[in-house]
């Protein structure tokens, strides 16, 4: 064991690192063995990444704060459109930051689409808010603002308005923010928009999260910009992101010893990793039309086939096609998307349900869900394709694996 060159030493063997955290010029290069495997969403970088790194090492600035940081922080507010800008050490964190601030407490109530990644709500169900969830339209597979403005006025005959409201902007598509927080606007309940799958879509002509008290977004690695991790929390409210920036350093009053009037959370984004974040900022644009392309290819190569339908795009938006994904008819296609996404595996090539609704999540047993069943019917026939960088080759294995199931 002495002689092992690695420090698990409670393993047999080192753990393999996953695939997608191997930087492309590591990739076994195609021809030497196996084919790569095709994954969902891996990082991708722009170029540049490792001198900005570099320079931001010899400037000494590794702590969450400094130039550096600042820098990205203004130019996320450019890219967002947010005049107010906290980075965070993750999506969850500004998440978390963002319930924080807008006050709640135990026993409130938030309300959230069903369709969504976990980590939208997690923060609230962890403070201990109660969290009702609301379908999802067809037409944009976000928040549905008419379930949305007929439940806010139950509710509030009924006296029990929700302390929040967080519509989520899924899989690239922005929700109808300007319908949301019209209805939200009528009983004064704030919206927190999850825009972390989103950055780079826009609806009715705004870029994702705008009218909403407070956005929040991630560069986790599967996100269609990355700095190996992060988040950040956007408002047009100073007072709002000056006390979520308080909170996110643990709360330290401004005196000589440590003071503090409630505790916090360390949840500062690192200086290394936005020096990452400036340089991927650059690349969103060019990222967006690669995604477009992606879909295009998918829409090309597969919308003849019977009972293979995709996520729409309603006519108030404009997708980042973050991920590209399909939904399948059984009666029609033949098969379920079950059998496609094992097809695709067997294939080398990675793929996904559409989130599981959190209501049917385990973890969410007992909490209220209103709707009526769009989003259980995407679950069961939707499946995101993989959508990161490709070259057309790639894809046509992708295309080539769902065309021979469907003339099966
Ligand atoms: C990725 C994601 C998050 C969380 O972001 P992290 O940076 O991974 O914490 C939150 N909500 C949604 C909808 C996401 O897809």
């Amino acid at each position: 064991m002495a002689s092992s060159p690695t420090h698990f030493l409670n393993t047999k063997a080192a753990p393999a690192i996953p695939p997608h955290n191997v930087l492309p010029f590591q990739r076994p290069a195609a021809g030497t063995g196996d084919t790569p495997r095709i994954h969902l969403s891996p990082p991708q970088l722009a170029g540049g990444e490792m001198e900005a790194v570099a320079e931001t090492l010899r400037s000494g600035w590794l702590a969450p704060a400094g130039p550096v940081l600042r820098t990205f922080e203004a130019a996320f507010a450019e890219v967002s459109g947010f005049p107010h800008v906290l980075a965070t050490a993750s999506g969850t964190a500004a998440l978390h930051l963002g319930y924080r601030v807008l006050g709640l407490t135990p026993g409130d109530e938030i309300w959230a689409p069903t369709l969504t990644f976990v980590a939208t709500v997690a923060p609230a169900a962890q403070m201990g808010a109660k969290v009702t969830f609301l379908d999802v339209s067809a037409e944009s597979w976000t928040l549905d603002p008419d379930l949305l403005r007929d439940q806010l006025a139950l509710a509030a005959r009924e006296g029990r308005l929700p302390r929040i409201v967080v519509p989520v902007d899924i899989y690239g598509q922005c929700a109808d923010l300007d319908a949301i927080v019209s209805v939200c606007d009528r009983w004064g309940v704030p919206v927190l928009c999850d825009s972390a799958e989103s950055l780079g879509g826009t609806a009715r002509g705004r870029s994702a999260g705008q009218g909403a008290r407070l956005a929040c977004f991630s560069f986790n690695g599967n996100k269609i910009i990355t700095a190996g991790g992060g988040g950040a929390l956007v408002s047009d409210d100073p007072g709002l992101i000056a006390a979520a920036r308080h909170l996110g350093m643990q709360a330290k009053e401004s005196s000589p010893h440590y003071q503090h009037e409630t505790t916090g959370y360390s949840y500062g984004f690192s200086s290394v990793l936005a020096a990452v974040g400036l340089v991927q900022l650059r690349a969103l644009e060019a990222r967006v039309t690669a995604r477009h392309a992606v879909f295009a290819r998918y829409a090309a190569g597969l919308a003849d086939l019977p009972g293979v339908s995709f996520m729409p795009e309603p006519a108030w938006g404009r997708s980042s096609r973050w991920l590209s994904v399909a939904l399948f008819d059984p009666a029609r296609f033949g098969v379920d998307r079950e059998v496609v996404r094992r097809a695709l595996d067997a294939a080398g090539i990675e793929s996904r349900p559409v989130w599981k609704p959190l209501h049917l999540q385990p973890a969410f047993r007992g909490s209220r869900s209103i709707g009526s069943g769009v989003a259980a019917g995407l679950f069961e026939r939707g499946l995101c394709l993989p959508s990161g960088a490709m070259g057309p080759g790639e894809q046509a294995r992708v295309i080539e694996v769902i065309r021979r199931l469907a003339c099966a």
